[in-house]
């Protein structure tokens, strides 16, 4: 939610200085500065919402710092809403001008677009030309691997394999920007299993990006356009499920028309009584993706859904509680304090020597995928679904 300037002032004096929310506080226990604190940020975004200081490069680094991870928001006793703080102080006082951020911007907005670049970079990696482009070009060592971009029809009919000859209802799937194009794996693996536990899966052609990143940077206009073009697109007598948390935390928070569900915890209320699970003798770890665990408050449901697998031994990973410094765009305009994060999240799964970490956020994915990639560490990470998905029979 954005504020008027009038509630973010009220809203930051909610703030009663205890500083429980400290120690929870990626930023500030890797800085030790109070400003990068939940409570010196709240304290920073008072006093400039009253000119008491003035909107300079200080107050917007300590800003662009704030991962928006919300583990201050969680461990409130006072319920202040940082998170309204955070997104109206963007709005207001940051806006965020970047090259990276103006460039992408029509790619995030249109499928389309995004697709006319997964295209080439596909053929290119089939070619093998990929480790090419990263020696020639830095910024190309940010990429993932590239999956065959796909063409959505726009509803996917139950195959009524396990449930009989009666669709048990019907769903909507949110593609997201960035799981459209560097993940398109785990929506299929969502559709496949929806529709073997006997659901329609929709997915309307003119849904959008979930507005995130541009909120993220400040630009509060092009969110509430997406977020416009979403509620314009999705039916609201469906659930719109999200395979992303950062995603559904987006929708939640400014699409408040509609029945938002992260996919882990709406496939925990279905009916498993005949859906086959083949067994999985294998240690799985779950990183909890902040915007699940602090926003969506839904991180249960994925151990939940791992546990359905037989022989699954389903564990956190150490330190899940800290973010991974993936955060939307944050690698890229934050690389420095990312890279701490990371170097954390690299060690908790090498010491507990993981192969399999599940997680349900494209940010965290992408950032861990390509932290292990360049410490030569095998373990993969995968979304539950798919792992879930693999074991009813999904081929990827
Ligand atoms: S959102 Fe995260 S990084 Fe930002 S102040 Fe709160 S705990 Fe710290
Ligand atoms: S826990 Fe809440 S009230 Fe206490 S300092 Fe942090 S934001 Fe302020």
């Amino acid at each position: 939610m954005t504020l008027s300037l009038k509630e973010l002032t009220a809203e930051a004096d909610r703030c009663v200085a205890c500083g429980l929310c400290l120690p929870h506080c990626p930023t500030y226990r890797k800085t030790g500065s109070e400003a990068d604190s939940p409570r010196g940020r709240i304290q920073l975004i008072r006093a400039v919402s009253q000119d008491i200081l003035p909107n300079n490069a200080r107050f917007k680094e300590h800003i662009d710092l704030c991962l928006s991870c919300r583990s201050c928001e969680s461990a409130c006793p006072n319920s202040v809403n940082y998170g309204a703080l955070v997104d109206t102080t963007r709005a207001l006082y940051i806006q965020k001008k970047s090259l990276w951020l103006t460039l992408a911007k029509p790619f995030i907005r249109h499928r389309y677009l995004s697709q006319a670049i997964t295209w080439p970079l596909w053929l290119m990696s089939k070619l093998n030309l990929i480790r090419v482009l990263k020696r020639v070009m830095p910024a190309a060592k940010l990429l993932p691997t590239i999956q065959k971009p796909m063409v959505w029809q726009s509803i996917y009919p139950t195959t009524q394999t396990t449930q009989g000859a009666v669709s048990l209802g019907a769903v909507s799937l949110f593609l997201g920007c960035a799981t459209n194009a560097f993940d398109n794996r785990t929506l299929r693996a969502s559709i496949y299993v929806l529709n073997t536990l006997g659901y329609d899966v929709h997915i309307p052609n003119a849904q959008t990006c979930c507005g995130s990143i541009a909120r993220q940077a400040g630009d509060d206009i092009e969110a509430n356009k997406l977020i416009k073009r979403n509620a314009e697109s999705f039916n609201t007598a469906m659930p719109i499920l999200s395979t992303a948390s950062g995603c559904g935390a987006g929708l939640k928070d400014y699409l408040t028309t509609h029945r938002i569900e992260d996919i882990s915890t709406f496939l925990v209320t279905c009916d498993w009584s005949k859906a086959e699970v083949a067994p999985l003798q294998e240690r799985i770890y779950v990183q909890d993706p902040c915007s699940l665990r602090n926003v969506l408050k839904a991180q249960k449901a994925v151990y939940d859904l791992l546990k359905k697998i037989p022989g699954a031994d389903v564990q956190a990973l150490p330190g899940n509680s800290q973010c991974c410094g993936g955060a939307g765009a944050y690698s890229v305009t934050q690389p420095e304090m990312a890279n701490q994060l990371l170097n954390d999240k690299l060690a908790a799964i090498m010491a507990n020597q993981v192969t399999i970490l599940a997680t349900s956020n494209i940010g965290c994915s992408l950032h861990l995928s390509r932290g292990l990639e360049s410490a030569h560490v095998s373990a993969h990470v995968m979304h539950p679904v798919e792992i879930i998905a693999k074991q009813m029979g999904f081929d990827a």
